[in-house]
């Protein structure tokens, strides 16, 4: 595991957030690292010490001290890869979020947080996490995405590809409704999941850069665990949420061909 606290320790109020980027090397389709770097540049902003924690795939995952876990998406063979090292930790993983840990799953990541996800035809056992499973479809489901979700003031934008359907349990909380796009099975209108401080999405895109507002409901939530404070300090998102408007109002107007 390489930790890259970076040298100043002493921001203003002293305040440190622990991010486990998991799998780095093989998760992480259509940018999902931004999402680090955003979570980065957040805290940095606010005076909050980020320090990045990547595991990689021979390493073992320690939850010990970490605020917010971060897990991308990639092919089912990375996915495997992954799943079967998490799988080793499992217990250790599901202490972290029934105590409040944040964790952030994007696509091939989401699916793992569930009983089990379809890898052609065979039935591969995930985390067991949250309730819910995957199985897979024809077509894959892939082109730009809109959601409109409890946990952002914008709707979320950014892009999906998979072909896992997701399923969620009776009473689970999906991250949000689909404006536009697919989501969890391109039937439900469901988006992602929501349970206690984890979010699942399919969003990809990079999630976080183009949704202000998720990126600071995941930085509000760790805030809250460790320091009992959600209180952040206002940021200029001018640039996001341009970036965030034009993607929302072309797509929903049909200007955009996928
Ligand atoms: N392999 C999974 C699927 O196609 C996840 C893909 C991804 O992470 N984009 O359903």
């Amino acid at each position: 595991m390489t930790s890259q606290a970076t040298e100043n320790t002493t921001h203003r109020g002293g305040r440190t957030l622990r991010i486990a980027h998991l799998y780095p090397e093989l998760l992480n389709l259509y940018g999902d690292s931004g999402n680090i770097l955003c979570l980065r540049r957040r805290m940095e902003w606010r005076g909050i010490t980020p320090d990045v924690m990547e595991v990689h795939v021979d390493d073992t995952p320690s939850f010990s001290g970490v605020d917010i876990a971060f897990i991308g998406g990639g092919s089912d063979r990375e996915q495997r890869i992954v799943c079967d090292k998490l799988l080793a930790e499992q217990a250790e993983i599901r202490a972290f979020v029934e105590d409040g840990g944040v964790l952030a799953a994007v696509c091939g990541g989401y699916q793992l947080l569930g009983s089990s996800y379809l890898m052609a035809d065979e039935r591969v056992e995930g985390l067991s996490l949250v309730d819910l499973y995957t199985d897979h479809g024809d077509p894959r489901l892939i082109g730009n995405i809109v959601v409109e979700s409890s946990i952002s003031p914008q709707p979320i934008v950014g892009y999906e590809n998979h072909a896992g359907r997701t399923h969620l349990g009776e009473g689970v909380t999906p991250l949000g409704r689909v404006l536009y796009g697919h989501g969890n099975d391109g039937v439900t209108g469901y988006e992602g999941v929501l349970y206690k401080n984890v979010v699942g999405t399919y969003v990809h895109g990079p999630l976080l850069p183009k949704n202000p507002g998720v990126a600071d409901y995941l930085i509000a939530r760790s805030m809250e665990r460790k320091y009992g404070t959600t209180e952040l300090e206002p940021l200029d998102d001018t640039e996001e949420l341009a970036a965030n408007q034009v993607m929302y109002h072309r797509l929903m107007a049909g200007e955009v061909q996928e």
